[in-house]
């Protein structure tokens, strides 16, 4: 008897040992198969006034709404607000509790378009404020019926500058579409689904956060538990150690934001 017990104490059920396995038959296949996203390549950035990219608006709401900090001037691009999924958010702390210089670093809401980028030939993010977002918008509503059946292409055009920086999307004329119609039936039946956003939008760390706030002149030890403040500590170090090593689990801030898009 004592043998039997001795077995029952140590067996494992079936499902304790397959737990030990993240994915099976198709869904390897998907890990394997998935390419990793370089997020630098993942934006479409055009930086002079005039500057275009052609592109095909894949579908008609193709885009996607979050909240993000930002402050240009302290070297604070875009990151996505964690009180949206209820987690503390150091950015917010720093609105809240900083005072008048960080009156103005709530989070505010951000726009990513999908477009395929036809010079490239991939599907890329526009990322931009809500009144660029607006504008973007009424333009693609305006040509629904004609994106929906495949028989538009436009020049994504970037014009203003500073605060008054705006995105619009201009027709390319049948004569040049000639030139790009190959690209742009590549794309025939591509979809963009929310997916594709969530891959693109990182979150980074409360810990990461609270580097960049220091960095900025916040003054973190004041404002946050002394275990999370060491563990940032921990973390800039061990950074700071491998600076040479260009390993791509790095949290980066949102590329493609520039200072005046918003
Ligand atoms: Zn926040």
């Amino acid at each position: 008897m004592k043998g039997n017990n001795f077995k029952k104490k140590n067996k494992r059920k079936g499902s304790d040992l397959m737990s030990l396995f993240t994915a099976k038959g198709n869904e390897v296949k998907e890990i394997i198969n998935k390419e990793k996203i370089d997020l630098k390549e993942a934006f479409i950035r055009l930086k002079a006034e005039n500057e275009s990219v052609p592109v095909r608006v894949l579908g008609t709401e193709d885009y996607v709404a979050y909240k993000a900090h930002s402050d240009f001037k302290k070297g604070l691009y875009n990151t996505p607000c964690l009180s949206v999924i209820g987690e503390l958010c150091p950015y917010c702390v720093a609105h809240k509790e900083g005072g008048e210089d960080w009156k103005n670093f709530y989070a505010k809401e951000r726009f990513m378009f999908a477009f395929a980028e036809l010079n490239s030939g991939q599907v890329k993010i526009l990322e931009v404020s809500k009144n660029q977002a607006k504008k973007l918008i009424a333009q693609i509503d305006e040509y629904a019926d004609e994106i929906e059946a495949g028989e538009v292409a436009f020049n994504l055009t970037r014009t203003g500058t500073g605060t008054s920086t705006t995105y619009l999307l201009n027709l390319i004329t049948p004569k040049k579409m000639k030139e790009i119609q190959a690209k742009f039936d590549e794309f025939d039946g591509v979809t963009v689904d929310l997916e594709f956003f969530e891959e693109r939008l990182v979150p980074k760390s409360p810990t990461y956060m609270l580097n960049l706030l220091e960095e900025a002149g916040f003054p973190i030890e004041e404002h946050f538990d002394e275990e999370l403040v060491n563990e940032a500590r921990l973390e800039k170090q061990k950074f700071t150690n491998n600076d040479d090593d260009d390993d791509d689990d790095d949290v980066k801030p949102i590329e493609g934001a520039d200072e005046d898009t918003f």
